[in-house]
């Protein structure tokens, strides 16, 4: 069994109530460890740790702050194999992925603040024959807490700390308590990257526990938060009273859309990933397919053709394409929500089961078989809400303004793809599509500069790049004559 422990002030503390919780790995369903359940109590030790810490990280020159990140970045790097290994493990997911995707893009997080640090200027106004000089001040804001989800773990959670960090804030953050691992690992590393203690501090435990006392403390003055539209919704209304700076990155329900002019080959084989990468986990996979009437058998049949050739294997295979889904809960959420969509007389094409145990190791596991779903209302339950899953629906539009009318048909507006050959329809769907993100002919390109974020109730605020920044500062306009 391994311990893990919370990171407060610079020490490594069991939760000061001596409460804990298993940590269970999804391809065996058995646990393996067990974590923190910490309360408001570890998070005001926190608090008064990071206040104490504030005054020095917030006047560490930029370039130390992000000789630090590096650093740490560095750490990340010396210690992929066993990060690679903890994080499937933890998460479900195909090592693969873990190696390819979550460790890699984790360590660029930490890498890309370092140096946007560097480079993030403020701005000055001083219009020709000014009487007056307005400069803006960019202050770090405080404390900070910063919540990250379960389905890209470490990935998730660099994405957030190391803006806070890098703007000279002090960061009590929180992982997921189902993937606490690789966070906690990084944690380990904190001194030898060498932040002060109290700069950086982890708490482990449940979110309606440990993190609604993060969200609620009045001496935090911001939450970046990444998880569901209902938590999230709940920490807007928690939070309005104190008027916290909030980034809240929640749900999807993306929708991919399949013009007849498309390359055929690669819209079927980037709609299978876009669908199925990460057992359908990741906020960005497309959900609802959207194909133009004159290909439509065609596209589904070669669609279903390839997603019954993935089979869920041990996430620890190196072959291994699809893994667990994330806990028991999760793995009966995603049948439930397949049980009725057959209620609501959909027809499965395939999948539609639990998946068979790939081996004696995982034969307690959580396994879901890649389903796909047709002849469901574009307004039914199925096609409206988040089942975050391996399983997305089919529907048909034989025309732009239907096409774009679908795509429109839902309360989230996080991502969607485009498939056409037609440059100026491309664009012209794009615009007109309610989502952060759009995708024309290609999925998951991130350039780690650019806005990242949704609309409608996928979010509020933008992450990434200079965005990032902004929030994790306060604008302070000072004016100075000129003479
Ligand atoms: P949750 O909303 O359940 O949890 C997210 C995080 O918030 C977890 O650390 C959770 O802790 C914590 N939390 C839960 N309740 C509270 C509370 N009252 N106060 C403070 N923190 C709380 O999401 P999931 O972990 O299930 O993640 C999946 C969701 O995340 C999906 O909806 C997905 O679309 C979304 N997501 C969005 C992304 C985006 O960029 N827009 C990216 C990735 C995922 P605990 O685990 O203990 O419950």
């Amino acid at each position: 069994m391994i311990q893990i422990s919370n990171l407060i002030g610079g020490q490594f503390e069991d939760p000061i109530d001596g409460m804990w919780m298993p940590n269970v790995e999804p391809a065996t369903g058995t646990a393996y460890g067990r974590i923190p359940r910490s309360n408001a109590k570890d998070v005001e030790r926190a608090v008064q740790c990071a206040e104490s810490a504030w005054p020095i990280w917030s006047s560490t020159p930029v370039e130390e702050r992000s000789a630090c990140l590096r650093r740490w970045a560095q750490c990340i790097a010396e210690n992929a194999e066993e990060l690679i290994h903890l994080e499937s493990r933890d998460n479900g997911k195909p090592i693969s992925l873990a190696q390819s995707v979550d460790i890699p893009r984790a360590q660029k997080n930490l890498e890309f603040f370092a140096g946007a640090i560097e480079h993030f200027a403020s701005e000055a106004h001083i219009p020709a024959g000014a009487t007056h000089i307005h400069y803006t001040h960019r202050k770090s804001i405080g404390i900070v807490g910063c919540i990250s989800p379960w389905n890209l773990p470490l990935y998730l959670f660099t994405w957030k700390i190391a803006p806070a960090l890098a703007a000279g804030n002090c960061v009590i953050a929180k992982p997921s308590e189902i993937t606490p691992m690789t966070a906690w690992m990084l944690s380990k590393w904190a001194k030898e990257a060498g932040f002060p203690d109290g700069v950086f501090n982890v708490l482990h435990g449940l979110g309606n526990e440990v993190g609604q006392a993060i969200v609620e403390h009045p001496k935090i003055k911001a939450i970046s938060f990444t998880g569901g539209t209902q938590t999230g919704a709940h920490i807007a209304r928690t939070t309005a009273g104190q008027f916290k700076k909030l980034s809240l990155e929640l749900g999807g329900k993306n929708p991919a859309i399949v013009f007849a002019d498309c390359d055929f080959e690669s819209a079927v084989s980037t709609t299978v990933r876009s669908s199925f990468a990460n057992q359908g986990q990741i906020c960005l996979c497309s959900s609802r397919i959207l194909i133009e009437e004159s290909i439509y058998d065609a596209f589904r049949d070669a669609l279903v053709e390839k997603a019954s050739r993935i089979i869920p294997s041990d996430p620890m295979e190196p072959t291994t394409k699809m893994g667990a889904v994330v806990s028991e809960d999760h793995r009966n959420k995603i049948l439930s929500y397949i049980q009725s969509a057959k209620e609501q007389g959909g027809s499965i094409l395939c999948g539609g089961e639990v998946a068979p145990s790939p081996n004696d190791r995982c034969k307690n596991g959580f396994f879901v078989q890649p389903t796909i779903i047709e002849g469901l209302g574009a307004d039914c339950s199925i096609n409206q809400e988040e089942i975050f899953g391996p399983v997305i629906t089919l529907q048909r539009f034989s025309s732009e303004t239907e096409a774009v009318d679908l795509a429109n048909n839902s309360d989230y507006g996080l991502a969607c793809t485009i498939w056409t050959r037609d440059v100026s329809r491309a664009h012209r769907v794009a615009s007109q599509v309610e989502s952060g993100i759009a995708w024309i002919n290609c999925w998951l390109v991130r350039d780690l500069r650019t806005p990242f974020g949704g609309v409608k109730s996928s979010g509020v605020g933008r992450e990434g790049g200079f965005e990032a920044l902004r929030f994790f500062t306060e604008a302070q306009n000072v004016c100075i004559p000129t003479n």
